[in-house]
């Protein structure tokens, strides 16, 4: 254990100064109260609502899973379930999650997220949903979930849906059968669309069908949230452009912002520029980043496309051996050596690729064309600047995303939310802890269009933490990823304790559905 400061202490220093509780009329509010039981009281905490504004002392009131009461409450007036003493502590809003990945009806369940904070997360992004998506809706509504979920129409699984594949040039009758099917799963309450096109089938998509698809987004008053295209440093401009011409017709938000191979601040500030000039010729254009330094993904995405489906492995290996190894070996030189490239699925789980080779004692090209193959392998890449991306975590307008999943062998899955008020709150500073909040809170439910979350306010659904920020740690590494995120005593969802103590004691998580 490190030393740290008392606690005391570190709250002063953190929110800034102790307000007094926000004067409101408790005694008014109760009289229009058709009767005074409640279900949660939340006593004498820091409230940090979530908007930004400074931490104040209040009580919260909850009945049945909404807030109630915002203020100072006379314990006495009111017959509640449950009292929580909050304090000397921070009473926030749960974090949102705009860019998760796993399934909660899987053998880790969500805890991953709940542990670090988060309360609600995304699925269904990178272009890929659930398999029968409304049949996956119910069941995870039957079983409930440790998070709220909230889903995104991915736009792969549409184009397999639809018998497109690997089409370059869906025809019109392809592009109407998309859209019927992408009305149809937005009606069951999905936030808008996700496109992965770096990956397969995605890629495929010219940008008159993306654009089609933005027109149908649009109308339902929904977003698209996009992996974009190549997020290399010498062609993400031009991705973020082919985004922000859906733009035009819908909300677009790009997932995971992140450079890869660039370098430093000033980089940052070049793509957040772009995206900043876009905003001003009224392109409704958002960000979420996640704060590590290496990316998480399928092995597939060394090779070029010519060696992909729908093109036969064998074939090229037989044809084009030479070529595929030169490719191979000038695309991971690229991204900083095979000591970058760190297996993160069995059987080769844990070692980087340089070790594979020596062990193999083969080249690494050799290794990744005869030994693991396209499909063999998910990997962490060192690929990222640590300025130029914390510069995309400190910008007002960029939200916090985990990018993770609980089977995950990459420690965002279960430390981004702690971290970035380890790391950037606590111990450089670099974000107020108001504002970490807000971009972990109200910032992403704004623009995912949960409106009824991400806010301590009458009315909002009373998803909260109670916790002191100085006790708040990631405990998760790149070798050891599953370990839950500590600090975090109490945590409810939809109005619930699912979090006593730091311990699980209840699933209160839903699907959220948005009309
Ligand atoms: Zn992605």
């Amino acid at each position: 254990m490190r030393p740290l400061p008392t606690l005391a202490l570190a709250l002063f220093s953190l929110v800034t100064g102790c307000a007094p509780k926000a004067t409101r009329d408790f005694g008014r509010f109760l009289a229009k109260q058709p009767q005074n039981t409640f279900d949660v009281l939340l006593l004498d905490g820091q409230v940090i609502d979530g908007t930004g504004q400074k931490a104040f002392a209040a009580d919260v009131l909850i009945r049945h899973d909404t807030i109630a009461f915002v203020g100072e409450v006379d314990p006495r007036l009111v017959q509640v379930q449950k009292t929580i003493d909050a304090r000397g502590k921070v009473v926030s809003p749960g974090f949102i999650d705009t860019h998760a990945h796993g399934d909660p009806l899987g053998e880790r369940g969500f805890l991953n997220f709940l542990a670090q904070g988060a309360t609600t997360v995304t699925l269904g992004n990178d272009g890929a949903h659930p398999q029968n998506l409304q049949s996956w809706m119910q069941r995870v509504d039957q079983a409930g979930s440790e998070v709220n979920i909230a889903l995104f129409v991915g736009h792969g699984t549409l184009r397999q849906e639809a018998g497109l594949n690997y089409d370059s040039l869906p025809t019109q009758a392809q592009l109407e059968k998309m859209g019927q099917l992408l009305r149809e799963k937005l009606d069951l309450g999905c936030l808008g669309l996700s496109t992965g096109l770096e990956y397969l089938p995605g890629f495929y998509a010219p940008p008159y069908e993306l654009e089609y698809l933005a027109k149908e987004v649009g109308a339902k008053g929904k977003l698209i949230t996009s992996h974009v295209r190549n997020e290399d440093d010498q062609a993400i401009e031009a991705s973020l452009n082919e985004l922000l011409l859906q733009g035009k017709h819908c909300p677009v938000h790009v997932s995971h912002l992140k450079v890869v191979f660039g370098k430093g601040k000033a980089r940052a500030e070049q793509i957040l520029d772009q995206l900043e000039q876009a905003r001003q010729r009224g392109i409704r254009v958002t960000a979420d980043v996640y704060p590590y330094t290496a990316s998480f993904t399928g092995i597939s995405i060394l090779f070029p496309e010519w060696a992909l489906p729908p093109h036969s492995y064998e074939q090229v290996v037989a044809t084009r051996r030479q070529e595929l190894l030169e490719y191979l070996r000038n695309r991971v030189n690229k991204r900083n050596g095979p000591q970058a490239t760190l297996l993160g699925t069995a059987p080769f789980a844990g070692k980087t690729l340089a070790q594979l080779a020596q062990e193999k004692q083969k080249p690494f090209e050799e290794v990744l064309l005869e030994d693991i193959g396209p499909g063999g392998a998910s990997a962490a890449y060192f690929v990222m600047d640590e300025a130029l991306q914390a510069r995309f975590i400190v910008d007002p307008t960029v939200m916090i995303c985990s990018d993770g999943g609980p089977d995950m062998r990459h420690p965002r899955g279960y430390g981004s939310f702690a971290r970035i008020l380890e790391a950037y709150v606590v111990r450089t500073k670099q974000l107020s802890l108001e504002e970490a909040i807000r971009k972990m809170t109200s910032l992403s439910a704004r623009t995912m269009g949960l409106a009824d979350r991400g806010e301590i306010a009458v009315g909002k659904k009373a998803d909260l933490l109670v916790f002191d920020p100085a006790q708040v740690h990631e405990t998760t590494t790149y070798e050891n990823p599953f370990q839950l995120a500590t600090g975090f005593e109490t945590v409810l969802v939809n109005g619930k304790v699912s979090v006593e103590n730091g311990r699980l004691v209840q699933k209160n998580g839903k699907v959220l559905r948005k009309f």
